[in-house]
């Protein structure tokens, strides 16, 4: 028999400590509702990412009145896009806006102490691995070690990323049955030492994938490819001898790394990666940032999407635990908001995939000189969010 070891009464429980489960959790601290933010991982740790928070970012963070808690940790401030191609051509674009570089250990950290300071109790290396929902609200059903403590609540929200980790999985969380037909990628990242950059992002195509070079706080240069995976099997277990097999196919990129040294224990992977086209913001409980839609991380918005999901899912919450509206309006009315703000960033951003997996794409791109730039602006524009109104329903925290 199963021993309980502890339960706690909460008003929200935040499924995943990520971008958008800390956040949400610091907004609903905010509000005075007892928040528990559940994650499997202890923190800090490295995750696989780009690091590279664009600039649309910046609006949601403001309204999340997060905006000092991120620039007290010295981002980068990063002005350009290089896009660098198998045969050597490549294309740079400006980033209107202020983007920054930061790596994820510094950023997850710092929106746990604030959500934390806030008043929201932080559970970490503890495992979500069952949803009940009944007429109270929900349990949720999680392990810490030998552990199991259950969390009583009257709202769950779900910020656990794209791959959840939930065994014993009911009907609360079940992958996509679509993704089992869809490509497969691998993400992987790591920290380079030793390398000289500009306030740019480089960004290196070629067969099977691409890869990001993005200047993070520390002087330190963060590395994340995504990749098929078809094409990567044989490439080793290691997270750097994946990345090997990934550098030594774009000539300029291995002359760009020849003398990086990777910085010991940065380095994370993440597999299979699915990249779902349309969003899913609704499971019997909302779910926010990747676990409702993830576009492709090329577009380099995920952690702006995750922030703005986050931004919009708080304001009901609230209401709903005030009993303004009932769990079926909160459910309209954030299913609604994530399909009028996500839908065609993400469609966007799965044409933008596809297209520069094309090696003749690849290869047309940097000689079609003119018109490339405007060409590749205007698609890595149609994948971002519009900056975020002030309206009433985005109450400021
Ligand atoms: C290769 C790659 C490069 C990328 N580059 C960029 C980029 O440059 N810029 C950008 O904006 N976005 C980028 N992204 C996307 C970005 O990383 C995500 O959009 C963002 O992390 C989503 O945040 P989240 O809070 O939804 O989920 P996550 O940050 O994934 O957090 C989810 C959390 O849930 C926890 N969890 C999972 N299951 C459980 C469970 N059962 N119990 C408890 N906890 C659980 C996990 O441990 C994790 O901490 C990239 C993604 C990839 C794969």
């Amino acid at each position: 028999m199963e021993l309980i070891g502890l339960e706690y009464e909460v008003d929200a429980v935040v499924l995943g400590g990520g971008i958008s489960g800390s956040c949400i959790a610091k907004a609903l601290a905010g509000k005075q509702w007892e928040t528990a933010l559940i994650d499997r991982r202890n923190f800090p740790r490295h995750k696989v990412c780009g690091e590279f928070l664009s600039p649309e970012a910046q609006s949601t963070l403001r309204a999340l009145g997060l905006t000092e808690t991120v620039a007290s940790l010295h981002p980068t401030r990063i002005e350009r896009a290089k896009l660098i191609f198998e045969q050597g051509g490549e294309i740079e674009l400006p980033i209107p806006g202020a983007a920054w570089g930061l790596s994820r250990y510094m950023m997850d950290e710092a929106l746990h102490t604030t959500a934390m300071q806030t008043g929201a109790q932080l559970h970490l290396s503890t495992t979500v691995t069952g949803i009940e929902q009944h007429e109270k609200g929900y349990t949720v059903r999680a392990r810490q070690g030998a552990d199991v403590k259950l969390f009583h609540s009257r709202a769950v929200i779900a910020a656990w990323g794209a791959n959840a980790r939930m065994a014993n999985a009911g009907q609360g969380h079940r992958p996509d049955a679509a993704a089992s037909c869809q490509q497969a990628y691998i993400g992987v990242k790591t920290h380079y030492a030793g390398l000289k950059m500009e306030p740019v992002i480089e960004m290196y195509f070629f067969q099977g994938g691409y890869l990001g070079l993005c200047p993070v706080e520390d002087g330190s240069v963060n590395a994340a490819a995504l990749l098929n995976r078809s094409e990567f099997v044989k490439a080793g277990k290691s997270v750097l001898s994946i990345l090997e097999a990934a550098i030594e196919r774009n000539r300029r990129l291995a002359e760009r790394l020849a003398t990086a040294v990777p910085v010991h224990d940065t380095q994370a992977a993440i597999a299979p990666v699915y990249l779902q086209r349309k969003p899913s913001p609704w499971d019997g409980h909302p779910r926010i940032g990747d676990a409702a839609a993830m576009i492709a991380p090329l577009s380099g918005d995920g952690m702006s999407m995750a922030l703005r999901s986050a931004a919009l899912c708080a304001p009901l919450a609230d209401a709903f635990l005030r009993g303004s509206i009932s769990l079926m309006e909160w459910e309209h009315r954030y299913t609604q908001a994530i399909q009028q703000e996500f839908a065609s960033p993400l469609r966007w951003g799965s044409l933008l995939q596809w297209l520069m997996n094309k090696p003749a794409v690849q290869q047309l791109l940097p000689s079609a000189a003119r018109l490339a730039p405007l060409l590749a602006n205007g698609l890595f524009r149609a994948t971002r969010l519009k900056p975020l109104e002030p309206l009433e329903f985005h109450t400021k925290y």
